[in-house]
């Protein structure tokens, strides 16, 4: 064949549909029940956006971002997360301006030019929720709430929420700081990157893949020995909250998240049966995002996580998402004078939301109804000679092969029973 899916995509094949929207259709539920409300953005934003917020060093920024010009030399970039645009877009749009608290969540495709590999993709899709305007640590914990009881409603039990905060500006420069004393003397032996991230960001420092860089950095000092004191209060209330609502979750320092606007509380759930892309969903605090890209200074928490490692971390655990859609009703006929009937009745049914199948393609009974046995629909309809004669139909139960014969009109009667 001459054409290929690009590298590190996928198509959602028919056969598969059904599972996505099995966990697109549960994660609106939860949003919607704890006063979420649904935003959409373009897939594509002025690629300036992304620099400024997720920080002009960062991995994401630098390697993985598909940048474009359009016709008129304008710099663009393929999003490559949701947080950035929906503060665009509450900004823009002057949500900042009412005072009271905005809750969002969105779905849709994220683009990264990452190595594809099990569970990572180059086009990749993401549920997210954004809180924007309270430092309440109540609100910490009801966004963690939202993720928790998404994973383990769908049926997750293997899953781990660790949790840190990475401070606010001020204990994280204080931890910079740190951060470089304790690198200084292995900086030559850091790879290149790490040595950028040493003069830029020496938390990044942290997150690096690289076998010696993570053996270096094993020992580095945790972020929460660096705390100010409002910091540390935060924290604690979050935790405290968490555990009111008995959210299990385990202290994790290390955790750093790559992007640069994460203040105070970062979490991250994990799902223990997926081996090293083990991360299905994380977040964290944002209080400055809003004011660095034009809003005023607003707290803000979210998280953002994959459905394609969802759905790996559904099957590894073996939760059934039930099966695409039958027919409930497989409509046959003999002859022409049978599907003259049949159509207008066709219709009616569809029309009354009855799923019902039917191909004239398929000439014999015998095709038919073997046809209507594969498509495992629970009812055959039958028009035959015998029924167009006596303006009836036959409705034939094909669980238990129970069949009755029922006038043609009007329709209700066998409406209703094909509803029941
Ligand atoms: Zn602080
Ligand atoms: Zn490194």
């Amino acid at each position: 064949m001459d054409y290929k899916i690009p590298r590190g995509t996928y198509d959602i094949l028919p056969q598969q549909s059904y599972k996505w929207q099995k966990v697109i259709d549960a994660f609106r539920k939860i949003a919607a029940v704890c006063g979420y409300q649904e935003i959409t953005t373009p897939v594509f934003e002025q690629a300036s956006l992304f620099e400024r917020s997720s920080g002009e060093s960062s991995d994401v920024v630098k390697k993985e971002m598909y940048r474009f010009q359009d016709q008129k030399g304008r710099e663009f970039a393929l999003r490559p997360e949701g947080t950035a645009p929906v503060v665009r877009s509450y900004v823009e749009n002057r949500l900042d301006l009412g005072g009271s608290n905005t809750k969002l969540f969105y779905i849709g495709p994220m683009f990264r030019y990452d190595r594809p590999q099990a569970g990572r993709y180059r086009q990749f899709y993401q549920y997210g929720i954004e809180f924007i305007g309270s430092d309440n640590p109540y609100f910490d914990a009801e966004v963690i709430s939202i993720l928790w009881n998404y994973l383990t409603g769908l049926g997750l039990r293997r899953l781990r929420l660790e949790l840190n905060s990475v401070g606010c500006p001020q204990c994280s420069t204080a931890y910079d700081t740190a951060l470089r004393n304790y690198f200084q003397p292995s900086l030559a032996d850091l790879c290149p990157d790490c040595q950028l991230r040493f003069g830029q960001k020496p938390r990044r420092l942290l997150d690096c893949k690289v076998p010696s860089c993570k053996q270096i950095a094993a020992y580095a000092p945790s972020q929460l020995e660096y705390l100010d004191d409002a910091c540390k209060v935060h924290f604690s209330a979050v935790q405290d909250n968490l555990g009111l609502m008995q959210i299990p979750f385990t202290i994790n320092p290390r955790i750093v998240r790559g992007l640069d606007y994460y203040t105070n509380t970062a979490f991250e759930i994990v799902y223990e049966g997926l081996g090293a892309q083990n991360s299905l969903a994380g977040g964290g605090r944002y209080n400055g995002l809003i004011e660095q890209i034009g809003g005023k200074s607003i707290p803000a928490i979210g998280f953002a996580g994959g459905f394609e490692r969802l759905l790996l971390a559904l099957d590894e655990e073996e939760v059934e998402l039930g099966a695409p859609g039958v027919p409930d009703v497989y409509v046959i006929t003999l002859g022409e004078a049978a599907q003259k009937l049949v159509l207008p009745y066709l219709n009616a049914l569809r029309g009354a939301g009855i799923y019902a199948e039917f191909d004239p393609d398929k000439a014999s009974f015998k095709a038919q109804l073997k046809a209507a046995d594969h498509s495992q629909a629970r009812f055959a309809l039958i028009v035959g000679e015998d029924e167009v004669a006596a303006n009836q139909v036959t409705l034939k139960n094909l669980q238990s092969g129970e069949q009755q014969t029922l006038p043609l009109e009007p329709s209700d009667r066998i409406i209703q029973l094909l509803k029941a």
